[in-house]
């Protein structure tokens, strides 16, 4: 099996086997952009030394060494460079100047005449070396560097401390360097953080990382030389202009490290005009070639430019919106590309909006930075990422982001750092969470004994609350109030375009007109799931229901119903006014009655007194109607079977609205549900008395409109039972919440307190109450629809839980066919999304 392989004999089709970095830069190479020439050892070869017990086969070796063969200049001086198949930008190491030692030190000065950068690129090399080979600390090297003049001095104590270390001397051998490094490469694959953070993007474990070696070049070579990243469009906003920065006379890391502040692109215009045209061209070619904004590293020796990387950038939300767009406009890639480029969660993230702008403009502002990554954030300050907790609002500041920092950015509503550029390591990596983030803010001075910072001529407290803006870079004290959706032109756009391509229908969970206006303009297409109880927690409903439930039964009863109802039926007829002939699904009561209930002493004497009761009779009537375990007590239909009347009267309400809707010339659409079914004699008979109640309406009015019943399937059992179901059943509308704690025995409510530590015990991952179970809850939904199906081939079926809006479950839904899918109206762009990329 070939292990390794030359620049030239790679592509980007062999990414799987080669990594990203040494795909791209065979891809490279064949198209003729300058690239340093290397070689290339597979992810197969990685996997292979993990299977080896961690060593390097001799066969390995030898292609190793013969490959290096291929490389000619001399004396040979490379890089030894981590890259997998999906790009994890820092988490794992790269070793630069390898080959280095007395005698090719020598031989280089006498060509470069340069002692100063052969001695620092040669020190630079052992101490990269020493720490990440042998963990040897960085700090300690750059103590000893701090009290040495000359480079050429460093290099002998650089090798004691190394020696002292270690207990072994330091390898000259080039060949000897080179083969260390690779193991020492292998070996960063599994590495904390790169564990952690394949945890967090959801990258399997058993791939592997490749490992390039490249011929060096020198960024740190002169005055006419230094080192960049590039994007080919800005990141941040998704313009069609490049945006990066450089060091000059500085090696590569310098630069992704954030340790030096670097200047803009543009200034390299000016520094360097043939160089930065060559740039330009690059870009271009790297764009048309890869088809999506390209993130680049170069480097530039004595006014030569080479390209050591290239991947597709990491961006903000609203760039990947813009940059989708424009891309299809400008012909690069077609409409359904374009959608499938746009994450749906970032969606939601756009409509997370940003501050209110007379909120700014009372706000007291502290400093500014260099907006990094868009969004805003308002949360506790917190300078220790260990200390950032989960479900926590809190901004991380730090002097500068590592890659040690990554649980604490992932945590944090937004990050905040004194150093570093647009593209060092913190900005990429919050940017890609679609996180807030600004970088740069020099302004700040952090104490990290006293958990202080100063900034703006005042003190802030770690816990202290700041808000940041990732649009300007601005900071400002306490919490600034953040404004609703922004739903502009771009997002509209995308939005249209998935819409024309999806197949499932996009529903919004709606309870008032207003949900409904919003749902619309978001692109609903009607109603999936209308609680009717929601309703009645508006101020006078509540005390009309309190009469229903703890009235004497009779009459009067029977009174304090027809008026209730009369009272709902004009919210429906605000909701199908404002739904414009869109379909209406309105569930029955569920929620357990003792909900409606009062609570506090000071209603409950006004209840008493409504009823004409004494205050002790009130308490043993709200005792009687409590449920020890009302989650699995008298709710949904089994209200129904004991009080037919509220249902009945609900149905009638319904449908009375609709036919006065009609009149005045809305076209109405409604559903009935009915919750909580557990068997078809339960809907079979609740069916039969609200039909036979709409059925006398019909008579009285002597007009007819069609309408549909149906049930929410959320029981287990219901699940078992479909097919009988579905023969009293016009829909399924599948009610995925009350289905996960069902059939996981798992309250919603509860298992917060102990599914964190499931998942730290590796017990379980994911989170079953944001995106569907589909090992198990899934396989009850599939049974379910496949029963219902055959049993009633006019079924549709649908889904009303959290899951709707979860990209997916989404996708679970689509690939059983249903017939729509149902969230809140913020989700609904997000979801219409998910249902085009799932389609396609
Ligand atoms: P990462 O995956 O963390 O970005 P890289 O392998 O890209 O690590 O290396 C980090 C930096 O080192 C790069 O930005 C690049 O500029 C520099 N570098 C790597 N290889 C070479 C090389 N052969 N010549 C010059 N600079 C290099
Ligand atoms: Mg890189
Ligand atoms: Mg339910």
């Amino acid at each position: 099996m070939k292990q390794v392989y030359e620049f030239r004999e790679g592509g980007k089709d062999l990414i799987p086997l080669l990594g990203g970095k040494g795909g791209n830069l065979a891809e490279m190479t064949k198209i003729g952009l300058a690239i340093p020439n290397g070689i290339i050892v597979t992810t197969d070869a990685c996997r292979e030394y993990f299977r080896n017990g961690k060593k390097i086969s001799e066969e390995l070796r030898n292609e190793i060494l013969e490959k290096l063969e291929t490389i000619q200049k001399k004396p040979l001086l490379v890089s030894v460079r981590s890259g997998a198949p999906i790009s994890m930008p820092g988490m794992m190491d790269t070793i630069l100047n390898v080959g280095f030692n007395d005698a090719v030190a020598e031989e280089v000065l006498a060509s470069i005449k340069d002692e100063t950068f052969v001695y620092s690129s040669y020190a630079r090399f052992i101490s990269m070396f020493s720490e990440i080979v042998q963990g040897v600390e960085k700090k300690k090297f750059d103590k000893i560097a701090e009290e040495t003049k000359n480079p050429k001095d460093l290099i002998p104590l650089y090798k004691a401390l190394y020696e002292k270390e270690t207990g072994e001397k330091f390898p000259e051998e080039v060949k000897e360097q080179i083969l260390m490094a690779v193991n020492s490469i292998f070996n960063s694959w599994n590495n904390e953080r790169a564990i952690l953070y394949r945890k967090l993007n959801n990258i399997d474990d058993n791939m592997g990382t490749a490992v390039v070696v490249q011929e060096m070049v020198f960024g740190n070579f002169n005055n006419k030389s230094g080192t960049g990243v590039v994007f080919s469009r800005n990141p941040s906003t998704g313009e069609k202009q490049i945006f990066g920065e450089y060091l000059i006379c500085a090696q590569g890391e310098d630069i992704v490290a954030g340790i030096r502040t670097p200047e803009p692109i543009a200034k390299l215009q000016e520094e360097m005009p043939k160089v930065y045209e060559e740039l330009l061209e690059n870009i271009h070619k790297l764009e048309q070639h890869n088809k999506d904004m390209q993130d680049i590293e170069f480097t530039i020796q004595d006014e030569k430019l080479y390209i050591l990387q290239t991947r597709n950038g990491k961006r903000a939300p609203k760039a990947a919106v813009k940059i989708a767009i424009d891309m299809q406009e400008e012909g690069i890639i077609s409409k359904e590309e374009a959608v499938l480029r746009v994450d749906p969660s970032l969606v939601n993230q756009l409509l997370n909006g940003d501050f209110e702008e007379k909120a700014v403009k009372e706000a007291t502002l502290l400093g500014k930075g260099l907006a990094a990554s868009s969004g805003v954030a308002v949360g506790r300050v917190m300078f220790d990422s260990k200390r950032v907790k989960i479900r926590e609002k809190t901004i991380l500041v730090r002097e500068e982001t590592s890659p040690e920092d990554l649980k604490g950015i992932a945590l944090a509503q937004g990050i905040l750092t004194v150093k570093g550029g647009a593209t060092s390591h913190g900005a990429v990596v919050a940017r890609g969470m679609g996180k807030c983030c600004i970088t740069g803010c020099g302004a700040i001075k952090i104490n990290e004994i006293d958990r202080e910072m100063y900034i703006g001529g005042r003190t802030v407290k770690e816990g202290e609350f700041i808000s940041i803006s990732g649009y300007t870079g601005e900071i400002y004290l306490g919490k600034v109030a953040i404004k609703e959706a922004s739903y502009d032109d771009d997002l509209k756009k995308i939005l249209s375009w998935a819409y024309e391509i999806k197949r499932l229908q996009v529903r919004m969970n709606a309870d008032t007109p207003e949900d409904v206006k919003m749902g619309k303009d978001f692109g609903a297409e009607g109603i999936g799931l209308c609680r009717t109880e929601h309703m009645f927690f508006q101020k006078d409903k509540i005390w009309a229901i309190r009469q229903v439930i703890l009235g004497e039964e009779g009459e009067e009863k029977n009174k304090a119903i027809e008026k209730l109802f009369e009272l709902q039926k004009e919210d429906f007829m605000g909701i199908f006014k404002n739904l414009n002939g869109d379909v209406a699904n309105i569930r029955l009561l569920d929620p357990p009655v003792h909900e409606f209930l009062p609570k506090e002493k000071a209603d409950k004497i006004i209840m008493a007194k409504n009823l004409g009761i004494h205050l002790y009779d009130l308490e043993i009537r709200i005792r009687k109607l409590k449920d020890e375990n009302p989650m699995l007590g008298h709710r949904g239909c089994r209200l129904g079977v004991s009080y037919p009347r509220l249902y009945k009267a609900q149905g009638r309400a319904i449908i009375e609205a609709a036919l006065d809707c009609r009149k005045e010339g809305h076209p109405v659409h409604p559903e009935i549900m009915i919750p909580f079914t557990m068997e078809a004699k339960e809907l079979a008979y609740l069916r039969k008395e609200i039909t036979e109640e709409i059925e006398c309406l019909f008579e009285e009015r002597q007009e007819r409109l069609d309408y549909k019943l149906g049930t929410m399937i959320e029981i287990p059992r219901a699940c078992l039972l479909a097919n009988e179901i579905a023969e009293v059943a016009d829909f399924f509308s599948f009610g995925t919440n009350d289905l996960t704690q069902m059939s996981m025995g798992l309250s919603r409510d509860d298992s917060v307190k102990f599914l964190d530590q499931y998942r730290e015990k590796g017990i379980w991952e994911g989170e079953p109450f944001y995106s569907i179970d589909q090992k198990a809850v899934g396989k009850l939904v599939e049974y379910g629809t496949r029963l219902g199906r055959e049993a009633n081939k006019n079924l549709t079926v649908g889904i009303c839980g959290e899951h709707g809006g979860d990209p997916k479950s989404i996708e679970f839904f689509e690939r059983q066919g249903f017939d729509y899918i149902s969230c809140s109206p913020f989700r609904v762009p997000s979801a219409i999304l998910a249902a085009a990329q799932s389609y396609l």
